[in-house]
């Protein structure tokens, strides 16, 4: 069985395909998808799609790129929407939180103290309810870092990981596996490449991030969570693992995404 630790199911490029989708999935067997929220507009979106087959679960989060459209009580919403959520088994993480240096103007002023403001307070409240945190990690790995170790929450996902390999020995000090996906079906991703067939195999959880981060061979077309596998035969190359245990493979990126995301097991 494969898990998809990072896939935005709910996504309106999926055309209104969702469960079409995780059926899809299900068929390669991909047993397992997680679907993070960006923002408070879509917690009920993600639950009641969750809701809808086995093979789902989700997380609550506000994402950084969607922190600017937020209102400041949107932590607090959050907040309850945690704790209406914790009794359903399908409720396994909160994320997708992180911060996003990428674009300028993020990088300083307001944007920037919003999103680590944002950023602070998700993880307290992770750390509140003992949850795990899916982290969207992207030109801010040291600052990401530097949180984690203030507030301490029990592990996680940095997802589409892309540092250097002593910042992933940081995230994996502190409890968290490393997602790879998309980019690393790409040749000219060399760091990525490096990382995945060098890190400790238990570092390594997988994910699609559909309908973003094509595959090679699909892109520019959206993702899909069944390309799970055929990710996967990516990273059994990379870490020249003969195809004949792709199985093995499977079983121990699911066993590492289970052990960062407990509440999996009673999904
Ligand atoms: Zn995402």
């Amino acid at each position: 069985m494969w898990i998809d630790t990072h896939c935005h199911l709910d996504a309106t490029e999926f055309g209104g395909q969702h469960l079409e989708q995780a059926d899809a999935a299900a068929a390669q067997g991909v047993g397992m998808i997680v679907l993070p929220a960006v923002a408070v507009d879509n917690f009920a979106t993600v639950s009641a799609l969750a809701a809808q087959r086995a093979n789902l679960c989700y997380a609550l989060g506000i994402h950084p790129l969607y922190v600017a459209q937020s209102a400041d009580d949107d932590l607090e919403r959050l907040r309850e929407a945690i704790v209406q959520a914790l009794p359903d088994p399908r409720f396994v993480a909160v994320g997708e939180i992180g911060l996003d240096f990428f674009i300028p103007e993020l990088q300083q002023g307001p944007l920037r103290q919003r999103q680590e403001h944002f950023y602070q307070a998700q993880l307290k409240l992770a750390r509140e309810f003992d949850l795990p945190v899916l982290l969207h990690v992207r030109r801010s790995q040291d600052i990401i870092l530097k949180y984690l170790r203030r507030i301490s929450v029990p592990g996680g996902i940095a997802h589409a990981f892309n540092g250097s390999f002593q910042q992933a020995g940081h995230f994996v000090e502190l409890g968290f596996k490393l997602g790879f996906g998309g980019a690393m079906t790409f040749p000219r991703s060399l760091q990525i490449r490096r990382l995945a067939a060098q890190l400790p195999l238990d570092a390594i959880v997988l994910e699609t991030d559909a309908p973003d981060i094509s595959p090679a061979w699909l892109h520019p077309a959206p993702n899909h969570p069944d390309q799970i596998p055929r990710i996967g035969e990516v990273l059994a190359g990379l870490r020249e693992i003969p195809l004949t245990q792709l199985a093995q493979l499977a079983q121990a990126t699911s066993a590492n995404a289970q052990a960062v995301l407990p509440r999996l097991t009673r999904s």
